[in-house]
């Protein structure tokens, strides 16, 4: 048997008729470009994640470049974010001149709150929360800290569309929260796509003009912006696949329980979920320290696997100019060296799952 890491084709499989349905519509209709299935899906996400607005944009990292922007975050501030973010996250951050500031991961993989406070100085301005594969961070932590050294919170959610914690979903928690809709995502499209939710009414008016070259009037510039606009085909396509987004993210979840449940093996460490959090498994990702011979293992019995990330970003040749030495971050790179994501997607058979334990324990 041979089992992928991913099979993108069964997403699209899955719900061929409403997609094909749709790219008819929207082909058919003579709008392109800011119309009304953008207009909708913006509707129902902002619906779905319990915030007032949703903008629809170009991509995750745009999302979080115009995060920035828009909450005035340049050259001499400071951000707060965990060591092993994914490197859009740093990217985001860094597009104005200001400075990412890592802290070490917890045993979740998340920002380990107990280190945020000692990072903490007068040019810090915000905490960039990365909800990484798929796991709700502790918001009622974070949020505390925030609060009391009154700091910006922007949450990148591009990894947890539909996540929890106490109750709630991710991308309500801060003062901005970014999406991606790539599509190896939970939630992706058929091409590039992103958004951004917000509670707050001027800096949801601010990131429409931000999208449209700082135009909010037709050929009016107010000030600098950009090009980052959701296509109508892919913000129909998004509208499909939302309908579904609940039953997908389930889907996911039986699978990553049959690995929970099952793979027994003491020289693998599987993941662990936080008291009142949820996973909406965007990756299932194990820890070992005998990682090369696993993969190799695996490889052996033509399991596919891939390491998110094998690079942290502050040891990146990107971010040299930050003059973080190797050794400065122990546990991101720990991590860095030990982390494995197995094969998970939806439309994975029972039969795929069990070869894909049966080898784990066996290793
Ligand atoms: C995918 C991803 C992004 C970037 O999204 P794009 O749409 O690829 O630009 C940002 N942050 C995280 C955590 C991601 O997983």
């Amino acid at each position: 048997m041979k089992v992928c890491f991913n099979k993108l084709k069964n997403q699209f499989e899955k719900y061929q008729e409403e997609y094909e349905n749709k790219a008819l519509e929207v082909l058919r209709s003579g709008w392109y470009v800011l119309g009304k299935e953008v207009e909708s899906f913006e509707n129902e996400f902002a619906k779905y994640i319990g915030s007032n607005y949703c903008v629809g944009l170009a991509s995750g990292l745009d999302a979080l470049k115009i995060a920035f922007e828009t909450l005035d975050i340049k050259e001499g501030d400071e951000v707060i974010v965990q060591g092993n973010a994914y490197i859009a996250c740093i990217m985001g951050i860094t597009v104005k001149g200001a400075k990412p500031v890592f802290v070490e991961p917890d045993e979740y993989n998340n920002l380990d709150y107990t280190k945020i406070e000692e990072k903490i100085n007068k040019n810090t301005k915000a905490i960039l929360v990365v909800h990484l594969y798929g796991q709700a961070s502790n918001m009622d932590k974070i949020c505390e800290i925030a609060k009391k050294h009154k700091l910006y919170i922007v949450e990148d959610c591009a990894q947890s569309h539909g996540a929890k914690f106490n109750n709630k979903k991710v991308g309500t928690f801060g003062d901005i929260a970014c999406f991606s809709f790539y599509p190896s995502k939970n939630l992706g499209c058929f091409g590039d796509g992103g958004a951004i939710t917000t509670n707050n009414k001027d800096y949801c008016e601010k990131i429409k003009i931000l999208r449209n070259y700082g135009s909010g009037i037709r050929y009016v510039n107010e000030i600098e912006g950009y090009n980052s606009r959701l296509d109508e085909i892919q913000a129909g396509f998004l509208r499909v696949k939302l309908n579904h987004l609940d039953e997908i993210n389930k889907e996911r979840e039986s699978i990553c329980l049959r690995y929970l449940n099952e793979i027994k093996n003491n020289k693998i460490k599987l993941p662990k979920i936080l008291d009142n959090a949820t996973s909406v498994w965007h990756l299932f990702v194990i820890h070992t320290s005998e990682r090369e011979k696993l993969i190799e293992y695996l490889k052996l019995n033509n399991i596919d696997t891939v390491i998110h990330y094998p690079i942290p970003p502050h040891l990146q040749k990107a971010y040299s100019k930050l003059n973080i030495l190797k050794g400065q971050l122990p546990i991101t790179e720990k991590f860095g060296n030990e982390i494995l994501s197995l094969p998970l997607y939806n439309g994975m058979t029972n039969e795929e799952i069990s070869y894909v334990i049966d080898v784990i324990n066996n290793f």
